[in-house]
């Protein structure tokens, strides 16, 4: 496995993490009492983009082929997962698309896991020509990244200069029925004079727009506390155009909040990661393209679940309980917000102490080796 140049994250030997005090239940339970039903799986560090806040304008060091998860043990543990309560899977990257087998991917998931929603998150270049296989594959909705509808800003954003082939897999999801297509904008100094734009391009198109509070996720290690654009400043710009009423949370720990938009029904949804933090209700677990669980996007510690099902074949081949075990083990030691625990010692927290609800631990992956 190799690393971005941020070193390497510390990967416990299979099944090592505590469980004292863990209930005896099969579900993906963690000591706050939160319960895991929204896998992100990431599939691929490769990106047909170089986004400023995430990849370094050199993409990320390739992980070699034989270190990916593939679309069978990526079913394998959908399954697994399923069984212990998972019934969102979400597909990330990197770009996901750059995936030739994720249609089969998808095929393997849906097989694996027949009630799950299935979705993606992309960049959507090249979707409008894969779309028909992934669907017929069981993909039921996208989230888009897309973070301006200026084509020059757009080049500059991205390192790329793609944006009409973004707009063309846009369209390509919603000519194939896929619902809702959500959009999703990091809220940066560099996007918000853009912002309005793009909640009226939105609109227009039928897409749900989301506006992503930027996180201390960029691989180049930019990211500023005192540059970040609040929920309360982006607000103040789209109130200057439109008329804004608050209606809430789709459900408790979906992250982004929602306004209706000119009296509705369109919408546009906030993620205020930082300065409204919605830790205390996260119900997502995470797998890394190479196998290993992540039980918080901040979460240092991760258990790898690829060794254990490779041990197929073998005598002491893993069963699907001693994985379900490593994945619940990883899940019970799962940091309360933004990868630190409530009076955790000052462990070089970003962006504050780390008992701040806004201080985030200073995670040793980047967003492109994670996933959103
Ligand atoms: S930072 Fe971690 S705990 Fe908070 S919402 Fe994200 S994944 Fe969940």
């Amino acid at each position: 496995m190799t690393a971005v140049a941020l070193g390497l994250p510390r990967v416990r030997p299979t099944g090592a993490p505590s469980t004292l005090g863990r209930p005896d239940t099969e579900a993906l339970v963690d000591r706050y009492g939160r319960v895991a039903h929204d896998l992100r799986v990431s599939v691929t560090e490769k990106c047909s983009l170089r986004c400023t806040y995430c990849m370094p304008a050199e993409g990320l060091p390739a992980i070699p082929r034989e270190d990916l998860l593939t679309p069978a043990e990526i079913g394998r543990l959908v399954g697994i997962g399923y069984r212990a309560g998972i019934r969102d899977v979400r597909f990330t990257g990197g770009e996901p698309l750059m995936r030739p087998d994720l249609a089969e991917i998808v095929r393997r998931t849906r097989a694996a896991a027949p009630g799950v929603r299935i979705s993606m998150t992309t960049n959507a270049i090249g979707l409008d020509k894969r779309v028909d296989e992934l669907v017929d594959a069981g993909l039921d909705r996208v989230n888009v990244s897309l973070d301006s509808i200026d084509r020059r800003h757009f080049a500059e954003l991205t390192r790329r200069d793609r944006l009409p082939q973004v707009l063309a897999g846009i369209q390509g999801a919603l000519g194939a029925g896929l619902s809702p297509v959500k959009l999703n904008a990091v809220l940066m100094p560099e996007t918000l004079a853009g912002a309005a734009d793009l909640l009226a391009w939105a609109v227009e198109h039928g897409c749900r727009l989301r506006f992503i509070e930027q996180m201390p996720l960029d691989a180049d290690q930019n990211w500023d506390r005192d540059q970040l654009v609040s929920a309360e400043r982006l607000l103040d710009v789209l109130g200057a155009r439109f008329d804004l009423t608050p209606v809430g949370r789709e459900d408790p720990s979906a992250p982004a909040e929602e306004w209706a938009v000119d009296g509705g029904p369109a919408t546009v949804g906030i993620i205020a990661s930082v300065t409204r933090s919605f830790c205390g209700d996260c119900d997502r677990t995470r797998l890394t393209a190479e196998g290993t669980v992540r039980s918080c996007l901040f979460g240092n510690e991760e258990v790898d679940l690829r060794a254990l099902l490779r041990t197929e074949g073998h005598d002491d081949a893993a069963t699907d309980a001693a994985i379900v075990a490593a994945w619940q083990g990883a899940m019970w030691a799962k940091p309360f917000a933004h990868g630190l625990d409530r009076g955790a010692p000052d462990t070089g927290a970003i962006g504050g102490p780390a008992d701040d609800p806004e201080a985030f631990a200073r995670t040793e992956r980047s967003m492109g080796a994670i996933g959103g």
